[in-house]
């Protein structure tokens, strides 16, 4: 069997890996328009930081090279012809499959002001970093305070430059977390010596020589070296939007991981999977989910017939100063909130309940919980207002926590 990859990152590297330890007879061909060996994108913010090496954030796994896998680099895919089964890439080859996995990821959103100036950047490819690195002396403005927005901020820190972040919302981390947590955050980060503008975005850009002059929709003028755009990412789906594939804003999938085209899977960051807290088909867009998706989708194009759980939203930020982990719904309106805060240490536990289950967690420097509140959001057991009371104020251990919830 002929099995075609089109992405080799987190969805297609664990596509490749699961196919390979099936054993199974297939000749695989693995492509990605990157010219380079695979690497972890969640590193990226620290090698923007010169905390990691280009060497040290690549994937390498020695297992990834057996005789029937083909490796295709700096090869875009342009086009697929669904009826001859038959992939096209930008330069003039053609691949045929019997099964076809896109594996294609996700693009950060580009506003239009990025096309005024050569010092405005996004952070998705290392290629990105590289070209940061190259304009950056010693100011940055982050735009967005989202996650991506936020971990760059901190590798700009680590590198010894502290940046000034621009958001639209008025605290950070605003479409995954709580209010309140997002303003216990936003005091953090501005411990951490960040100049925070919220409420803001930037409403015209200027470059004098190698200064660039970022006007603030609230009148500001920022200057900087660069400025890095962190405002959301979208599925790369442009280059197989005629192919006939269903797409919504990412492809969609059944729970075997299967297109609306026989033989042709998605996974990862393109495609949009079923969310088991939202109960409806989103784009989770992390590492771990696409990780997931890839071996479900390789186990399915096997004939294995294995339904994909589903996923859930998920984030960490792991700083010198703060810990934050985050999953599932804090942003529904409908849920009932249970929250433990201390100042003195900054240390926040947050449950949302709904209908009786967890549906979202918030845990500010204090991981302990996560793992066991994550498998209960994913596992739907039902919870009592006295129990998830009693977990947020911790009188009741991880352990105990975990056997009661066993006992449900
Ligand atoms: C700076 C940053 C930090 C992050 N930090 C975290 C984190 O801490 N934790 C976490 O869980 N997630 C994090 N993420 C998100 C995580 O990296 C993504 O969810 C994950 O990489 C998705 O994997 P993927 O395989 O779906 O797609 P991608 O990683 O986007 O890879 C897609 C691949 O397909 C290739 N490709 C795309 N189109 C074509 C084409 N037409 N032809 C050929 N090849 C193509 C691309 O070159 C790429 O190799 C971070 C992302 C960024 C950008």
């Amino acid at each position: 069997m002929k099995i075609v990859i089109c992405g080799a990152s987190a969805a297609g590297l664990s596509c490749l890996s699961t196919l390979i330890k099936q054993k199974k007879d297939i000749e695989c061909t693995i492509i990605s328009e990157e010219k380079i060996y695979p690497y972890s994108r969640c590193l990226l913010t620290y090698h923007l930081g010169r905390e990691v090496t280009e060497k040290e954030i690549e994937i390498t796994n020695p297992d990834f090279f057996p005789d029937n896998v083909k490796w295709i680099f700096g090869e875009r895919i342009i086009k697929i012809d669904t009826n001859k089964k038959n992939v096209f890439t930008d330069k003039g080859n053609c691949f045929e499959y019997d099964k076809l996995l896109l594996a294609l990821g996700a693009e950060a959103i580009k506003p239009p002001y990025m096309l005024q100036s050569d010092r405005i950047f996004n952070l998705r490819y290392l290629e990105d970093s590289v070209a940061i690195d190259r304009k950056l002396r010693n100011s940055a403005v982050v735009i967005g305070g989202g996650f991506v927005g936020i971990k760059t901020a901190y590798g700009l820190i680590r590198r010894g430059i502290t940046p000034t972040l621009v958001m639209a919302s008025h605290y950070p981390l605003s479409t995954t977390i709580d209010e309140e947590t997002g303003l216990i955050v936003k005091d953090i980060l501005s411990g951490m010596g960040i100049q925070i503008y919220t409420g803001a975005d930037v409403k015209e850009v200027r470059q004098k020589n190698s200064i660039l002059y970022l006007l603030l929709s609230n009148e500001k003028v920022l200057d900087c070296d660069v400025a890095i755009v962190g405002k959301g990412v979208k599925p790369r789906v442009k280059e197989i939007d005629n192919s006939g594939i269903n797409i919504k804003t990412g492809i969609l999938v059944d729970e075997f991981m299967q297109t609306s085209i026989k033989d042709i899977y998605a996974a990862g960051d393109c495609c949009e999977t079923y969310d088991m807290v939202m109960e409806k088909r989103v784009i989770n867009a992390i590492w771990p989910n696409a990780v997931e998706q890839g071996y479900y989708a390789a186990l399915n194009m096997l004939n294995f017939k294995i339904s994909y759980p589903g996923s859930i939203a998920m984030n960490s930020i792991k700083t010198d100063y703060f810990h934050l982990i985050s999953a599932g719904n804090l942003k529904d309106g409908e849920a009932k909130f249970f929250t433990h805060y201390v100042k003195s240490k900054k240390q926040l536990r947050k449950i949302a309940i709904k209908n009786g289950q967890i549906v979202g967690c918030a845990l500010l420097n204090d991981p302990d919980y996560a793992g066991v509140i994550v498998e209960l959001i994913k596992n739907k057991k039902p919870v009592t207002d006295t129990f998830v009371d009693r977990v947020v104020k911790g009188s009741i251990s991880p352990l105990e926590y975990y056997r009661k919830f066993q006992e449900v």
